[in-house]
Parts: structure tokens; sequence; C-alpha cells
């Protein structure tokens, strides 16, 4: 079977041109002793908005890692797929994001439901789960309810591996499974029986996105107790470690950080507790990196500087359009938006500051930030003189781009000095 490594890292980028930098951190990061897969992800909703397809990503990874010389595993994830979606990924996939969010909440089949109880009674009333001091505990109500809004979503996963499967045959892709974008954050004990759920459809499931609670939005730092989010994140490893035993899931399986970049306030959390356990993660990153080439392009002036300047003042023009793809991950405070005679009269030095996430600068805006981090399909509609830009600037983009990836994620996740 195809394993993922103990840790990695989803990157890539919406165009496809910054895959060498992304590599150049992963393998600064192996020199220090942190082995990371590399994982390029993009979702559908990506290439719909920016005219890709996914034969693209693969063609990019298969490209970067080969001039690079870079002989490790590296996987290519259909990201966000379901029923519908799955088949245009399927030959250049390696990887697969099973998206059961929107399945959530549907009723399954009675008959499924009893069956399904029956097989998972006998952890109703106290669950011991090493690592969790109290353990779980579920009453028979309880595991009708995770069922009721579970079983049919988990059902659903089945039929898409199955589907998966019979393509590229048993053991040749990653399967993750995500349910991270929901209202509703999941629990230790609705994570549980979820993999029981998963299990019985027999899905090697090697990394799972819950929802946590508190907010992810893209591009920008956690908005929620950072300290609920450390319990709640060790109790979730905990369930998957003895889940993982209990149900014959893969060993491998871990945790899958979702609009994962930017965190910056639970990464010291995280790192220390899968570093207690001696636990993997898999971090997804890739949005970050158009934000760092419009930085890039900012610092850059000149046209460059103007071209970034057009795609901020279009954005407040269509806002919504640019938004509603992503509610639910964004929260955008338009009171703090810079109008766009402001911005006009902005040097390289201000535009950069404002964007680039260095928490306490007095410059950086996170609300600017969010709309530009929605706004690349601005950029693919210019494409022309975008890629040009691209080009004309690479050096400055390239060390925006690892800067971002190695110094500010990587580094303070994995706790690199
Ligand atoms: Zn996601």
């Amino acid at each position: 079977m195809k394993k993922l490594g103990k840790y990695s890292i989803g990157i890539g980028d919406r165009f496809g041109h910054q895959g060498h930098a992304q590599l150049k951190a992963i393998t600064e990061a192996g020199k220090k002793g942190i082995e990371i897969t590399p994982v390029w992800n993009k979702s559908n909703r990506e290439h719909l908005i920016i005219g890709t397809r996914p034969h693209d990503v693969r063609t990019e990874a298969d490209f970067v890692t080969g001039s690079a010389g870079f002989i490790k595993p590296y996987f290519v994830d259909a990201d966000h797929i379901n029923l519908d979606t799955v088949d245009q990924f399927m030959e250049s996939s390696d990887f697969f994001t099973i998206d059961v969010a929107s399945y959530i909440g549907k009723m399954a089949d009675e008959n499924e439901i009893v069956k399904f109880y029956a097989a998972a009674e006998k952890y109703t009333g106290h669950i011991e789960v090493p690592g969790i001091e109290e353990g779980l505990r579920c009453s028979p109500d309880q595991l009708m309810n995770i069922a009721g809004n579970y079983l049919f979503a988990v059902k659903k996963a089945g039929e898409i591996y199955r589907k998966i499967e019979s393509s590229k045959g048993r053991g040749n892709f990653i399967t993750e499974v995500s349910m991270d974008e929901v209202h509703q954050s999941q629990t230790p004990t609705e994570l549980f029986f979820i993999l029981k759920m998963l299990a019985e459809e027999s899905v090697p499931v090697q990394t799972v996105a819950p929802k946590f609670s508190g907010r992810f939005n893209k591009g920008v730092d956690y908005s929620g107790d950072p300290l609920r989010f450390a319990s709640e994140f060790e109790d979730d490893l905990m369930v998957i470690d003895y889940a993982s035993r209990e149900f014959v899931l893969p060993e491998s399986l871990k945790i899958s950080l979702h609009s994962g970049s930017d965190k910056f306030s639970i990464y010291p959390h995280i790192g220390s507790i899968i570093r207690k356990y001696d636990k993997g993660i898999h971090l997804k990153t890739a949005g970050t990196t158009w934000l760092e080439e419009i930085t890039g392009l900012a610092e850059a002036g000149g046209d460059a500087l103007a071209f970034v300047k057009e795609i901020y003042v279009k954005s407040l023009e269509i806002i919504d359009e640019l938004c509603e793809p992503y509610t639910g991950v964004i929260d955008i405070d338009r009171c703090f938006l810079p109008s766009s005679d402001e911005v006009s009269g902005w040097n390289s030095r201000k535009f950069a500051a404002s964007l680039r996430h260095i928490p306490g600068n007095p410059d950086y805006n996170q609300d600017m930030r969010q709309l530009i981090h929605v706004a690349y399909k601005l950029a693919a509609v210019k494409t022309d003189i975008f890629f040009r830009l691209l080009v004309e600037h690479e050096e400055v983009i390239s060390e925006c781009v690892f800067d971002n990836l190695y110094n500010r994620h990587i580094r303070r996740l994995f706790d690199i000095d």
C-alpha cells in the first residue's frame, strides 16, 4: 500500500509557477532532520475558477521534482472531490481527499443505521481511550444521533473510495476523508464513531480532516481559544491512535489540517503535541503561495506594483462575487479594507507589509490579506500580463514563497532553529 510519510504538507499553487521554491523549503527542512512529504494539491473549485485541469498539477509536480533531482515520494492530491467531480482527477492523482461535508446531516437507510448500531453498540457507555484521562462517553441515544448525522456521509465516502479503487487499483493511492467545511465541529466521540464507520466501509483512510472549534480562515491566523484547540487536538490524536488499532485502520492514519497555513498561534501546540506522542501530521497550505506572488510583485515595484494595485482595486469592486465560494472560510471586516484611493498612493514597502503575515506588524492587514487570498480569479483573466511579471520577477517572488513556507510555517511547526 502506498503510504504517506509521517509529516506531509499540502503545497502547490494556483498558477503552477512556485513549485521550485516550495520544494526548496521541503528540502531545507530535510537538511535539518525533518522529513516532509510534499503533496501538490488543488481543488476542483480552484480549477474551475482558474480554468486549469487536474493534469496540469501532475505536470508541475513531476517537472519540479524531476528537475530538482528529488527522489523521495511525493503525491498529487485531488482535493475536496466527491462523486460528481472525481472522474477528471482519476488519472493524474495518487492522493484523494474525499469530501463528505455536503452529505453530513442526511439520513442513511434505516436498515443501515440498525446494522451500524449493532456493530458499534458495545462502545456505548464509557470508552476507555489511552491518553484521555476521563475516556469518552456515549449514551445509546447519542450513538443513534451520530449514526443519523454521519452514517450517510461515510457511506458516500465508501462509494467514492470504491470508485477510485476500481479505477486505480487497491493500495495505489492515499485516501483522505475531509469534513472540515461544515458549520458544526466534530467532538472526539463523534470522530471515534466516524472512524468506526469508515472501518466498516473498509476505507483505508490515512488522513482525516475533522472540523475543529474556532475559525480556520484562509491565509490568516486561527481565531478562537488556542488552549481549547490544543486539548481538542490532543483528544482527537488519542482517538485516532486508539481507533486505528481497535478498528483495523492504517497505522499511518493521522490528522489533516485544512486551511492550515498561517495558523501561527496554534502551531506551537500542534508541534509540541505531535512530538509528545511521536505522531505525524498533514498540513494543507497551498493557497498561501498566491499571496506570496502578490507580495513579491508589490516588492518588485514599477509595473508589478501597479498590477497588484489594480488587482486590489478590482477586488473591492466585485468583493461579493469573490467571497461567495469561500463563505465559511473567510471573515472579512470591510471597515478595515483600505480604499482604492488610499492604496493608489502606497509604495512597495507599504503594500507588501500590509499583505505579509507578520503578527504584530502595524501595517499587516488581515482583512486585505483575506480579500486578496480569494481574488486570484482576477489574475486568471489576465494571465498574459501576470505570467510575464511572474517570470520577470521570479527571484524576488521565489524568495517570498520560500521564506513564507520555510521560515514562517515549517520552522514554527517543527520547531527548527
Ligand atoms: Zn479543505
